[in-house]
């Protein structure tokens, strides 16, 4: 068995571990990158330790390099304060951006499980939610909006949260009616998340 340098071996572990990288995959990156050069590799290590930088937001968990706790839609004066919309990834809540027919805040509550018992973490976000709403909105928003795939598997994701987050809101809406069913939220032009964003439809009492 060839032996690989210490390095480059350890550089595969690592590989390995990153979503959707296989061994096989992780032998490929780690000879690419060897390959290109004292330049820019060093490049790509100051990109990396910048990272150490980034931070989630104390409100909405969107990433951020702010010296503030909060990101800059939390930040800005000029967002609605009283309504949320609930996401489940950061390229959610980015493709939601780009249309501009949302003035609202966010949460970033992370994928569902399957399983429908949502993480320690995720739980500590929507009790966050909740307590913003307390402090900020006395204990009631104008309005939580539920942005979940318009699929099977988004409707089961607005059960599970509604009965948690009734009571916090004067009315709970769902994207998704202008949306292709089993589209992605992410995946979705502009347009078409626009006009889901317009006509959002309320979910019951
Ligand atoms: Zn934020």
């Amino acid at each position: 068995m060839m032996k690989l340098p210490e390095s480059v071996k350890r550089l595969i572990d690592v590989l390995t571990e990153f979503p959707s990288i296989g061994p096989r995959q992780a032998r490929r990156l780690a000879f690419y990158l060897v390959g290109r050069g004292e330049n820019a590799l060093e490049e790509l290590s100051q990109l990396i330790r910048e990272l150490k930088h980034v931070k989630p937001c104390a409100a909405c968990f969107l990433i951020h390099q702010n010296t503030a706790p909060f990101c800059d839609i939390c930040a800005d004066p000029k967002r609605n304060r009283a309504i949320f919309m609930i996401v489940e990834k950061e390229t959610d809540l980015l493709s939601l951006e780009q249309t501009k027919h949302y003035q609202g805040r966010y949460c970033i509550i992370g994928p569902i499980p399957k399983t429908g018992i949502l993480e320690e973490w995720q739980k500590l976000r929507l009790k966050h939610m909740q307590s913003l709403i307390q402090k900020e909105c006395g204990g009631v928003a104008d309005e939580i909006v539920l942005a979940f795939n318009p699929s099977s598997v988004g409707d089961f994701n607005a059960s599970l949260l509604i009965p948690e987050l009734r009571t916090y809101a004067k009315k709970i809406t769902r994207l998704g009616r202008g949306l292709p069913t089993g589209g992605e939220i992410e995946f979705a032009d502009e347009e078409t998340l626009g006009s889901a964003l317009e006509k959002r439809s309320s979910e019951g009492g």
